[in-house]
């Protein structure tokens, strides 16, 4: 069924997946959109009417759920885009402008290693505030956990396990923790992020050892031009299950943030807030503190309160190199979508 144009604004208000076209949108090159539906992958154009409408660095992204008519063997033309129920966003490398990366995203799994390259809580904690800053939610997969007989990464990772964030340890090798991470990603469009060498293209390969993978060669392919850091590609590991390995998400910094909002995406920070003497607290050196009170009681990790000084600090930098007024607009660009 095609969704007319008055069809479409009305899902726009329920925003159920659901009710979403299950055609999805898995590769983008130059003009061309392959879309999967349940008759294979078709080859699309985008209505012309549609590209009038849509932004152009909004039009189709991977992930857009979508209405296809088919015009020819394997061929055929994107009707309409179903609402994002939540895009990916990040600042276009040429223009200080939001760019979609990847639409209905349903959560980050953020791979990282036991050992080599050693665990870094500080990329961690700063995948976590973007995560929490686009309401996304995350999975922390500790691979090469047959690395880390002692299970020190385990320890390490204590603290995010009691503030809510699910993780998952596996080995390519044993192929411990394979099943659990399965039932994690089943049925969603997951992104994956974290360093390279951590094994990401290892575990797709341990549950896809037929697929060619182009991990890591995305922004080769698309070349150079304003769409070089939008993910082009989803990896399809079964008929509902797509990963996005997105070149823009492995640098994916924080952007768009405001040094004063961070405690906000410190989910166990959160019930402290409105608990500090100053309204404005920056939760570093004002008395009264409610955040650093819980710190020092042991009821917030020490760690990752210390790295949150210093992300802070980053933030500020940043929000002074490019001007708080444009980060300001960047703010509302990521709102609004
Ligand atoms: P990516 O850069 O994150 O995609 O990482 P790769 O999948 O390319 O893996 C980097 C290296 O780590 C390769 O030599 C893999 O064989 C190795 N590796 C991946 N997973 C594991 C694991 O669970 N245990 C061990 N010991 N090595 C692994
Ligand atoms: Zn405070």
């Amino acid at each position: 069924m095609r969704i007319s144009r008055g069809e479409l604004v009305a899902e726009e208000a329920e925003h159920t997946k659901e009710s979403w076209p299950e055609n999805i949108v898995v590769r983008v090159r130059g003009p061309f959109y392959d879309v999967w539906t349940s008759q294979g992958v078709i080859r699309c154009v985008v209505r012309g009417a549609l590209k009038r409408e849509r932004r152009r660095e909004d039009l189709v992204v991977v992930g857009d759920r979508v209405e296809v008519r088919i015009v020819g063997p394997g061929e055929g033309v994107i009707e309409a885009v179903a609402p994002r129920r939540r895009a990916l966003v990040r600042r276009a490398r040429d223009r200080e402008v939001a760019q979609v990366i990847v639409a209905n995203l349903d959560q980050l799994v953020v791979v990282l290693a036991a050992a080599q390259p050693e665990l870094s809580l500080g990329m961690l904690d700063r995948f976590l505030v973007v995560a929490e800053s686009q309401d996304l939610p995350t999975v922390i997969c500790l691979n090469k956990v047959d690395l880390d007989p002692e299970g020190r990464a385990r320890a390490a990772l204590a603290p995010y396990r009691a503030i809510g964030y699910p993780v998952v340890e596996t080995s390519v090798v044993t192929r411990v923790g394979l099943e659990e991470l399965w039932r994690m990603l089943e049925g969603k469009l997951s992104a994956l992020a974290g360093p390279s060498g951590v094994g990401k293209t290892s575990l797709v390969k341990a549950f896809r050892p037929e697929l060619e993978l182009r991990i890591g060669a995305v922004s080769e392919a698309t070349g150079r031009g304003r769409h070089t850091t939008t993910a082009s590609e989803l990896i399809q590991l079964d008929e509902r299950t797509f990963l996005v390995d997105t070149p823009g998400i492995g640098v994916l910094h924080l952007w768009a943030l405001l040094p004063e909002e961070l405690g906000q995406y410190y989910r166990e920070f959160r019930r402290y807030l409105g608990a500090c003497a100053y309204r404005d607290c920056r939760h570093l050196d004002e008395p009264g503190c409610a955040v650093r009170a819980a710190v020092e009681a042991g009821e917030i990790d020490a760690g990752r309160y210390e790295r949150y000084r210093a992300i802070y600090q980053d933030l500020e930098e940043e929000a002074e190199r490019q001007g708080r007024w444009e980060v300001e607009r960047l703010r509302r660009e990521r709102r609004t979508r």
